[in-house]
């Protein structure tokens, strides 16, 4: 070995970044928590660092789209976790504030599975979502909607958010209602949040048609800023495609009109063929344009399997009719995929559905009981899994939910990893620090925390002659300084060994994903530090990972190749 030979000559040691007084010092220059006073401030974070793509909130647009708000008074965030958020959405005319990521179960106002107040009482619904369109056309529930109200007929205490068509005119090509009238019929019958008739562009479709459906959809969100529409909050559906350009401009259009709550539109295609890695390409770029306080409603987000996928995205509401539909087909809902009730022996679940009957007994039961029991079932699993997200949003550990969700299908995977490629945008809402950073998979190594480690480095003060080592301290002092090396992190200083994320649980075979990542760390520290030289003694990392470090460094295998 000849670990660093002819470096004793510096002896700059007042320029070492490591030694008894100057942890602190370290960790606060370098952004780093420090130790004890580890401190979760989710939201400063966002303020601080302003919208996602520091785009400013006004002044970008003239004519009727200037001088809107700079705060959206109806949503409120907690905390947050990577992209998702913890929050709170005020919804003043049902007097009613639900709390964010939250479940809107779609209600068919002809026909209701399982009935709204039922929904209220026994699943804790605190909003849903039912089709102004269908109730306009069907002239008895119309009247009397008329007459008693949303919530008298449908008997809920929630909220009640409003569709407004646009399904209908994607399918059937036509529907017979304008945005002014279908919006002053939602304020009519009383919704609470109003749908304005957009256009969902579906994917693949020419960049011409996707470019003016987007202008008529724009016209649409102007129109109905000019509604009148009292307490009724608004939404302001985000469009344009598979063109992640065309979805962050919609997305920067509906965030400076004064429209309210932003539904990310026309994904329903994508999600049923399980192109997850396109609605997170379709849905982070809606994000980026954007503004980071506006509440995102992911539309036609039916599967429980993908809400924690959507919820680290910074997605805040999902509807579901998919308990239902589902229900309908006897198929059986779970966080890992859909199950055949012919298929199941047994139910991997312990819901009051699943406690109280075996697979036999529900197959058993007549057609209307038997729906209505699934449907039941596939309602608490939904609610199951929301509550989860928001526990998991609430310990820091999100992304590790996520990573257990990709595991369920090959095309979650895909989802999954296409997040990660947006590693610097979760970044920004990633709390400085969490409880552990539990590394479970190769794709942890592309989390938020490493990059923002990375992008760190460039802060640390280093000395002339450095050594990064996956051993043990040297005892000589043929180095100014010696710092840790640790996949997926690369290298540190010892001072910051209990500072958050390098305080990782990481398994002891590690793989070639973490090695590369911290790979990536020795090579920006370098380059960040001209002047000073670098041994890195590893534990025999392979050959084409080692190449792709600066020259400059001296390496030593630590297993003594
Ligand atoms: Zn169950």
């Amino acid at each position: 070995m000849n670990v660093g030979s002819g470096m004793i000559r510096h002896l700059g040691r007042q320029r070492l970044s490591f030694g008894p007084a100057i942890p602190t010092g370290v960790s606060e220059a370098a952004g780093y928590p420090t130790v004890n006073g580890a401190t979760n401030t989710p939201v400063q974070d966002i303020h601080r660092n302003g919208p996602p793509n520091g785009t400013p909130r006004n002044g970008t647009f003239t004519g009727p789209l200037a001088n809107t708000r700079s705060m959206r008074e109806c949503f409120e965030i907690r905390s947050t976790d990577a992209g998702g958020r913890l929050g709170e959405l005020t919804v003043p005319r049902a007097d009613v504030t639900v709390e964010t990521p939250a479940l809107l179960p779609v209600i068919n106002p002809n026909l209701d599975t399982i009935s709204p107040r039922r929904l209220a009482d026994e699943f804790g619904a605190e909003i849903l979502i039912t089709n102004s369109y269908i109730i306009h056309g069907t002239e008895d529930v119309r009247e009397e909607a008329l007459a008693n109200g949303l919530h008298d007929v449908l008997d809920f205490p929630g909220a009640i958010m409003t569709d407004s068509g646009s399904f209908q005119l994607a399918e059937y090509g036509e529907i017979d209602v304008t945005t002014e009238e279908i919006l002053e019929f939602q304020h009519a019958i009383g919704s609470d949040i109003g749908t304005p008739v957009d256009i969902p562009t579906p994917p693949d479709v020419s960049r011409e048609r996707a470019e003016a459906e987007l202008e008529t959809t724009q016209e649409r969100l102007e129109a109905a800023e000019a509604v009148d529409t009292g307490e009724m909050l608004v939404t302001a559906p985000v469009q344009g495609s598979t063109y992640p350009d065309l979805r962050e401009r919609a997305g920067r259009h509906a965030d400076a009109t004064d429209l309210d709550v932003f539904p990310v539109g026309a994904v329903v295609p994508l999600m049923n063929d399980y192109r997850y890695d396109d609605v997170v390409d379709a849905v982070t770029a809606a994000k980026r344009g954007l503004g980071a306080d506006a509440p995102v409603h992911l539309f036609g987000a039916g599967h429980p399997m993908m809400f924690a996928l959507a919820a680290a995205m910074g997605c805040d509401l999902f509807d579901s009719a998919a308990y239902a539909l589902y229900a309908r087909d006897d198929r059986y809902l779970t966080v890992r995929g859909t199950r055949n009730l012919d298929d199941l022996a047994y139910f991997p679940c312990s819901c009051p559905v699943c406690a109280s009957y075996s697979p036999t007994e529900i197959r058993e039961l007549p057609d209307r009981k038997r729906e209505e029991a699934l449907a039941a079932h596939n309602l608490h699993v939904t609610f199951a899994e929301i509550r989860r997200i928001k526990q998991a949003i609430r310990a820091g550990t999100l992304l590790e939910l996520v990573e257990q969700r990709a595991r369920s299908h090959p095309t979650m995977l895909d989802g999954y990893r296409t997040l990660l490629d947006h590693a610097a945008e979760l970044e920004r809402t990633d709390p400085v620090s969490k409880g552990a950073f539990f590394y479970t998979s190769h794709e942890s190594a592309r989390r938020p925390e490493v990059l923002r480690h990375h992008r760190r480095l460039d802060r640390l003060s280093v000395p002339d002659s450095l050594l990064l080592t996956e051993g043990d301290a040297p005892r000589g002092d043929e180095f100014d300084a010696s710092w840790r090396v640790e996949p997926p992190f690369g290298p540190f200083p010892r001072a910051l060994s209990k500072s958050y994320p390098l305080t990782a649980e990481v398994p002891d075979r590690t793989d070639r994903a973490a090695i590369a990542a911290a790979a990536d760390g020795v090579t920006r520290l370098v380059e960040s530090n001209p002047d000073t030289e670098f041994t890195l003694a590893h534990r025999g990392w392979p050959a084409t990972i080692r190449d792709r470090l600066p020259a400059r460094v001296e390496l030593v295998d630590l297993t003594g190749e």
